[in-house]
């Protein structure tokens, strides 16, 4: 008998990635494709389906669809209800509309919870109950996860990690707010500021090279980074106290100088008592995470 698979969809604001999962978190098959989320959402939608089609094609034995998307997320209903990358993405009925068209359960939920899900299954958070992710790159994206299940809220806005205050009078972010940590720790951020300082364009990876060679141009360039994350996290450990915190993202891989220095700066921060617990720790599942939740979050929904 061929195993039970599961198609996860991440759709972010610049690719969408798609793979093919099996019951024990095996990726079978992955693909990513431009969004162009400035298109209509029905036009977006549109390609994911049929390049769904195209996979179930060659998987027949594809049971549920998994989605992810940037905002937050009905997942009773496979709504998403608004999204601050997504433009005119507004009350989108993603499960219908698939489900409609590929005569197959449709999951949806918020994509950082879903990395952060892929995270807790089957990578950096395997083992434990309660794990807390950032997903750190041009934005900030979080998940938590208590008691083995995503915390969501009660109106669908929780676990927006990314829109929590971590400087008051700060940027101001997408959602309206000043100072939110997905604006005070973006990598734009960082760039911007080397360059600023320089006059010279930078890769993010580059400047934190040369930051921990001691630059002090990238180090002032990387500072409100390293302090708007440092709060972010210190904030969550002192509110769940959770099994461990996982970082995500291409920026999470800086080396583990970068985990030292933020592991430092936390410490500073939170309740003396919490720092021989403190477990900060890089996600494992790469870019694939949140496509590889997608694909969890439908296989669970079919139990
Ligand atoms: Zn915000």
């Amino acid at each position: 008998m061929r195993s039970i698979l599961s198609l996860g969809i991440d759709i972010g604001g610049t690719n969408i990635k798609i793979c093919v999962v099996d019951v024990c978190g095996g990726v079978i098959e992955k693909d990513s494709f431009p969004t162009q989320g400035n298109r209509p959402y029905s036009v977006v939608l549109n390609k994911i389906i049929e390049k769904s089609k195209q996979v179930m094609l060659v998987h027949k034995n594809i049971r549920g669809i998994g989605v992810g998307v940037c905002g937050p997320t009905n997942s009773d209903q496979g709504l998403l209800i608004t999204s601050p990358i997504l433009k005119n993405w507004s009350m989108v009925p993603i499960s219908q509309m698939l489900s409609d068209k590929l005569n197959i359960p449709v999951s949806v939920d918020n994509d950082a919870n879903l990395a952060i899900l892929g995270e807790y299954k089957y990578g950096a958070g395997k083992g434990y109950m309660n794990v807390v992710g950032f997903t750190l790159g041009t934005g900030v994206g979080g998940g938590i996860i208590l008691d083995g299940k995503i915390y969501r809220g009660r109106h669908w806005f929780g676990g927006e990690l990314g829109h929590m205050t971590v400087k008051t009078r700060g940027i101001q972010c997408l959602c309206g707010n000043n100072g939110c940590l997905t604006v005070e720790a973006s990598t734009h951020r960082i760039t911007s500021k080397y360059s600023e300082e320089t006059g010279n364009k930078e890769n993010v990876q580059k400047i934190f090279e040369l930051a921990w060679n001691q630059n002090p141009h990238a180090l002032r360039s990387i500072d409100p980074f390293l302090e708007g994350v440092s709060v972010g996290i210190a904030n969550v450990l002192n509110i769940f106290d959770p099994d461990c915190i996982i970082l995500a993202g291409g920026i999470a891989n800086a080396g583990e100088r970068l985990l030292d220095v933020i592991v430092k700066r936390v410490k500073a921060k939170i309740f003396p008592g919490l720092n021989m617990y403190l477990k900060i720790t890089t996600a494992e599942l790469g870019e694939y995470s949140g496509a590889i939740g997608a694909a969890i979050l439908a296989m669970e929904s079919q139990v």
